[in-house]
């Protein structure tokens, strides 16, 4: 097949940790690079988000990276909504300049839907939209002030005229039925995966070395820093923590230059007396967060919301146990009682006790931990591209029967 993935805003090959890059840039460039691996042709359309971009990047065997114009560099992910037409148009005039022809497109987040419907339309191509987060979804979690009721009106118009729908959590197809009145027929349920060659167990004494951090008991978080993510509630039960345990906690993600949620979030750590156990790393490297998190006795996940949640899903495949929110997309994989536990969001007391209770039980530590890596196995990348794959040939399958009567 010769597909065409849209990620408008969402560069798979940009640093990932920082404020507009995360779950869906790894989504995009995993599932292209596998996509390539089983012989596709793939090209992942994205804006220009660097001064240093190059137009074409050969990411691997058939797969390359086109970055087009789409608006300022230095654009706000909010006001990009008003550029979608003229990426649209540069990606049309690439595509008649090297004269493809597209079996099918692939668009995530519904900025990349508004622009693979208008493709879809003038290149006759089927159309699969995936969402990854949704503005209605978002406003239920109250995670998502700056959703608005214009861009839930352009998801539903992306539902109605797309092929068919991918979505990552029988939840999510849950939400699109109930808040967008959506027929269950038209959308499929395939979770994300995970890189089980990058994120697999190392010695726990080895990683702590390796990152540099103390022989202590150690919780991580991972992820972008903002509010969504909950970090208040996790310092919180810390704090509750703090008076009968000897722990540190590290943080991944963010920006240590000048990042203003980084610095509220330090600001609340120095409030609650807490600073001397947090340790801030800012964003590292995906190639090197085995090491982090192999390092932990447990991941810590608090957020208020959560559309799938993949650093859990990594931390499962490095052999940790999980202590997370019961939001969003992650009890789709994080199973209650074996490899981690489930919380209440927003609840620090049933947090911190959980967190207790790993800490004090190595033997459980150790048998969830083992249970997380055999789940995290069955959902390695490989297996999810080929169901995608097949979920591609009926989509153009459909498409051409449609067009033949
Ligand atoms: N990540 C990273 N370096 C960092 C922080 C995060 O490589 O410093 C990656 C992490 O491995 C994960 C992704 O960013 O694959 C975050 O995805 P997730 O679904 O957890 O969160 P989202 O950003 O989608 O809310």
């Amino acid at each position: 097949m010769r597909l065409a993935l849209i990620s408008f805003h969402g560069c798979p090959v940009a640093r990932l940790g920082e404020k507009d890059t995360g779950g869906m840039n790894v989504y995009v460039l995993n599932l292209a690079n596998e996509l390539g691996s089983l012989g596709h042709h793939v090209d992942v359309f994205t804006r220009y988000h660097d001064v240093q971009d190059p137009k074409i990047v050969e990411l691997s065997l058939n797969v390359r990276v086109v970055h087009l114009d789409g608006g300022p560099i230095s654009e706000r992910k909010e006001d990009l909504g008003i550029h979608t037409t003229d990426f649209a148009a540069n990606l049309h005039e690439f595509i008649s300049e090297e004269a493809i022809e597209y079996d099918l497109v692939h668009s995530h987040y519904w900025l990349s839907g508004k622009i693979a419907a208008e493709i879809s339309r003038t290149c006759n191509v089927p159309h699969v939209a995936t969402f990854h987060t949704l503005a209605k979804t978002k406003l239920r979690a109250r995670a998502g002030e700056k959703e608005t009721s214009h861009r839930a009106n352009i998801e539903l118009e992306i539902m109605q005229s797309s092929h068919s729908l991918l979505v990552l959590t029988e939840k999510e197809k849950e939400d699109i039925r109930e808040l967008y009145d959506i027929p269950a027929r038209n959308i499929e349920v395939i979770p994300a995966g995970v890189d089980t060659n990058r994120f697999n167990v190392e010695d726990k004494i080895t990683s702590r070395n390796h990152i540099g951090i103390a022989d202590r008991e150690t919780l991580l978080y991972v992820g972008r820093i903002e509010p969504i993510k909950g970090l208040d509630i996790l310092f919180d039960a810390l704090k509750t923590l703090s008076h009968s345990r000897d722990l540190q906690l590290v943080v991944v993600g963010g920006s240590l230059s000048g990042d203003k949620e980084l610095k509220a979030l330090m600001e609340k750590a120095e409030t609650l007396g807490i600073s001397d156990l947090i340790d801030f790393r800012g964003s590292v490297e995906q190639s090197d967060l085995k090491y982090y998190y192999s390092a932990a006795d447990i991941f810590v996940l608090p957020s208020h919301y959560e559309s799938f949640g993949l650093v859990a899903l990594e931390a499962m495949a490095c052999g940790t146990p999980v202590v997370a929110s019961r939001v969003g997309g992650i009890p789709s994989f994080l199973d209650d009682g074996n490899v981690g536990y489930l919380i209440p969001w927003r609840c620090p007391e049933p947090f911190a006790d959980k967190i207790e209770i790993l800490l004090e039980n190595h033997d459980l530590r150790k048998y969830m931990g083992k249970s997380a890596a055999l789940k995290a196995d069955q959902m390695n990348w490989s297996g999810i591209a080929r169901q995608v794959v097949g979920l591609y040939g009926s989509a153009i399958e459909e498409y051409g029967l449609k067009e033949a009567v």
